[in-house]
């Protein structure tokens, strides 16, 4: 059995080699091929924790495993990240535990590669003004992701706490990119492409916010409950997702869903954009939003990647098991 521990991912794990593996997985979701089995997410009533699996199988790849892990709110005060996760991959062939992988980054690097791929696929091709809501741990990953999939000439934010904005400034800056703080209106009016990556619990883009000709990638709403866009919104755009069961259930799409604003059959899975059986954007006029839920599937596809890397450049941790 391999190891690969955390500190070792950032030394292995590219931008590029994460939105590979998640632009092949959601491909392979949409064929058939991989399928997420259903998540489990529970409050432990110790330490206030919320912990959980998200597992799943590729056919296509060969990836069967899960990813275990949870927010843990006291973890900062003993100097650790509050979000703790790790995969365990496990052989196909024959159920034996394959590797374990550290999961705290791959998983910014993956929730940054499914908007990124987003982008890729729905953003109008022309798009230049690039819009963050939300300025927290996630955001900078979101944000240096979008920024190699169009020709982008400028970074605007809002967070709900202005002062946290100087973390995409410092990464906009380092792309040679100007950056202005904007109010939501502004932010609706001017960005081409929007990446929402909050925890909010109420709408924060309104309908009457965004213009048109815009692509939203709505990432921070992952649970029951949260919500980033107004559900109007939701139903003014062309929708797309990674797993349309999570976007009706826990996604940004569960607020119009029980609004009854729109139906199932509307959502559309982006790996059907990537496979070519869906069109994708109809035109550049219009407002695609990707509903970005996080699926198991996305972390085995990531780790499953760090873990050929760490073999071949000799850094993986062999144990007997
Ligand atoms: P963080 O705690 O570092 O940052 C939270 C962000 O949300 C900050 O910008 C904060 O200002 C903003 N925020 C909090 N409450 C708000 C409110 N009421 N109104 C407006 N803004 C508010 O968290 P993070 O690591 O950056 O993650 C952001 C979100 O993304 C979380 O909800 C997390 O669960 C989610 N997430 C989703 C995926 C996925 O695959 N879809 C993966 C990882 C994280």
């Amino acid at each position: 059995m391999i190891i690969v521990p955390e500190h070792e991912i950032s030394g292995l794990m590219t931008r590029q080699d994460s939105f590979d593996a998640v632009e092949k997985v959601f491909a392979s979701m949409a064929s058939g091929a991989a399928y997420n089995f259903p998540v489990i997410r529970e409050a432990i009533g110790h330490a206030d924790a919320l912990y959980g699996f998200k597992s799943g199988f590729d056919r296509a790849g060969l990836n069967l495993g899960l990813k275990s892990g949870g927010y843990w709110p006291g973890n900062a005060d003993k100097g650790l990240t509050n979000h703790q996760s790790t995969v365990f991959l496990f052989d196909a062939d024959t159920g034996k535990c394959r590797a374990i992988v550290g999961g705290n980054l791959l998983t910014a690097l993956r929730t940054a590669a499914a908007s990124a791929v987003s982008i890729k696929y729905l953003a109008p091709k022309s798009a230049k003004v690039l819009g963050m809501i939300g300025a927290g741990h996630q955001s900078s990953f979101q944000l240096r992701a979008a920024l190699d999939q169009r020709a982008f000439e400028k970074v605007i934010g809002w967070n709900l706490h202005p002062e946290h904005l100087s973390r995409l400034e410092d990464v906009a800056t380092e792309a040679g990119l100007p950056f202005e703080a904007v109010e939501l209106d502004q932010l609706g009016q001017e960005a081409d492409t929007i990446i929402t990556i909050t925890s909010s619990f109420a709408p924060i883009l309104k309908n009457a916010h965004v213009t048109g000709g815009t692509h939203i990638a709505c990432m921070g709403t992952d649970t029951v409950g949260k919500q980033e866009v107004d559900a109007e919104l939701v139903a003014r755009a062309q929708v797309f997702t990674d797993e349309v069961a999570q976007s009706i259930s826990l996604g940004e799409c569960q607020h119009a869903m029980s609004a009854g604003l729109i139906r199932q059959e509307q959502i559309a899975q982006i790996g059907d954009v990537i496979n070519g059986t869906h069109t994708g954007r109809t035109s550049e006029n219009d407002i695609t939003l990707f509903d970005g839920t996080g699926v198991g599937l996305q972390d085995l596809a990531v780790a499953s990647a760090v873990v050929e890397l760490a073999v071949a450049r000799g850094v993986a941790i062999e144990v007997d098991f």
